[in-house]
């Protein structure tokens, strides 16, 4: 492996790709990492788009590796699919929220809901209904305070038990989230056949909605109409300029999640944020 300056982790090329020699590293490290406490959850803020007050987070999983710095969720989560770690994160990221949430219940923090990342394979694995009731009924936290995102190949499969546990979930009062919406394959229909409750619009939408060529802007508005005919809550993720925002802010978009207002921040930052309320 190559290291960088700033002590930043650098692939090869792309994380499809990583040399076998590499993944070899990576997974004996990762059976190690959840005990030596090398994963923490970054939170990057959700914004009310008509307020720009902050409603909540999404926690991204950030890997510190002991010599290589930071490995990035997209080199390490597919491989962790692979050789089924994922589960033991899946499962430490929910049992982690659920103690954060717990941590700034008993803080007086203003209590703002968290989502998560969930694999599919997470989705297909027994036990996870029960693991989120158990972690739940713990740290007596509501439901209304964790979502899950999932992405449209949660779906693909169109497994019937995914389907049953997500709707497990929903009774229980737990939000899901349809995540990178419009970058998998018959979208509509995943829309059609499963009841979620918020939309995240992908970021490849966002980017040129401001451009001359209208069109991205024109999916954009017709999303977001979408959502709100079917009521669901609208997310527009990577939203890195002020443009941006008005122009989702317009046409009443409920969230914002980006960069324009802040990056995936540790721990202190967001605790930070939440007590002022970040607004812009
Ligand atoms: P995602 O769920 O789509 O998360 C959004 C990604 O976009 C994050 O990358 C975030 O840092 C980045 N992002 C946010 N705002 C902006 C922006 O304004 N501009 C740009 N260019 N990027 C922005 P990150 O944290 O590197 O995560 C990458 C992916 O790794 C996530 O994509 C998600 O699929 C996966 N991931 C992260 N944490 C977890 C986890 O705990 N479990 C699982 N299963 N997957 C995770
Ligand atoms: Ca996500
Ligand atoms: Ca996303
Ligand atoms: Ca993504």
């Amino acid at each position: 492996a190559k290291k960088q300056g700033s002590n930043t982790y650098q692939a090869y090329s792309c994380s499809n790709d990583i040399s076998s020699y590499k993944k070899l590293l990576l997974e004996k490290d990762m059976r190690k990492a959840i005990v030596n406490e090398e994963f923490q959850l970054y939170y990057q803020p959700q914004v009310e788009a008509a307020t720009g007050s902050i409603q909540g987070a999404e926690a991204l999983i950030r890997w510190r590796h002991s010599e290589w710095g930071m490995v990035p969720p997209n080199e390490f989560i597919p491989l962790a699919e692979e050789n089924h770690l994922i589960h033991h994160i899946s499962d430490w990221v929910i049992r982690k929220t659920c103690a954060q949430l717990r941590q700034w219940k008993d803080a007086g923090y203003p209590l703002k809901p968290i989502s998560i990342n969930l694999s599919p394979l997470r989705l297909l694995k027994r036990g996870l209904v029960e693991l989120i009731k158990e972690q739940l009924t713990f740290y007596q936290i509501p439901a209304e305070l964790l979502e899950i995102e999932i992405t449209e190949s949660s779906l693909l499969k169109n497994d019937i038990s995914v389907l049953k546990t997500l709707e497990e979930l929903r009774n229980l009062g737990i939000k899901i989230a349809i995540d990178d919406f419009g970058t998998g394959y018959a979208s509509l229909n995943y829309l059609h056949e499963f009841e979620a409750d918020i939309l995240k619009i992908d970021q490849i939408f966002i980017q040129n909605i401001t451009s001359a060529n209208k069109k991205d802007a024109a999916i954009v508005s017709a999303v977001i109409h979408l959502a709100k005919e079917i009521g669901m809550r609208i997310v527009a993720e990577g939203v890195e300029e002020k443009e941006q925002y008005d122009f989702l802010k317009e046409r009443n978009c409920d969230l914002i999640q980006g960069y324009y207002f802040s990056k995936p921040v540790p721990l202190a930052d967001y605790e930070e944020m939440l007590c002022r309320g970040l607004s812009i």
